[in-house]
């Protein structure tokens, strides 16, 4: 139907404040990165970081963020190549540590059609149950 769910409407608001040429604000995942907000952090290292989602959609559902404040996927270039690579693949690592071993959902949201809420890069990783498709 026509009628947005709630987290689209969030999406859609978020990416209203935003234009290509304003400057990167600080979102609630700086704040998780620096600790001035609580997360249930599950991995760290000097790149990335990885904790549970606040609203799980899964029995399994963390996200995977480079400390680096990259807004959004869209605005990756060539020079980012290696650490998206290493989001990949502490994703997939941690995916195994999950006991995830039936499979799994990687997903990135970009901007307002991709539902984005929080303008800070993010690799949801979602599982422990059946997943359906096409996605909504
Ligand atoms: P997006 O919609 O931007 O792809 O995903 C943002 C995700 O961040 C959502 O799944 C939301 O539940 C999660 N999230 C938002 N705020 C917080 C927070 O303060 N702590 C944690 N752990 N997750 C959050």
């Amino acid at each position: 139907n026509g009628d947005p769910s709630e987290e689209v409407q969030r999406a859609q608001r978020a990416a209203a404040g935003r234009s290509i040429s304003s400057p990167v604000p600080p979102t609630i995942f700086t704040r998780i990165i620096n600790k001035s907000l609580p997360a249930e952090i599950i991995y760290e290292d000097d790149k990335c970081l990885a904790f549970r989602d606040v609203n799980p959609q899964a029995p399994v559902h963390f996200l995977v963020i480079p400390r680096s404040p990259i807004p959004q996927i869209s605005h990756v270039n060539t020079g980012d190549t290696e650490l998206l690579g290493h989001l990949l693949v502490t994703a997939s690592v941690l995916a195994k540590k999950e006991g995830l071993s039936e499979g799994y959902r990687l997903v990135i949201n970009d901007g307002k059609h991709g539902s984005q809420s929080v303008y800070h890069l993010h690799i949801h990783v979602i599982g422990g149950r059946q997943m359906g498709w096409p996605p909504g």
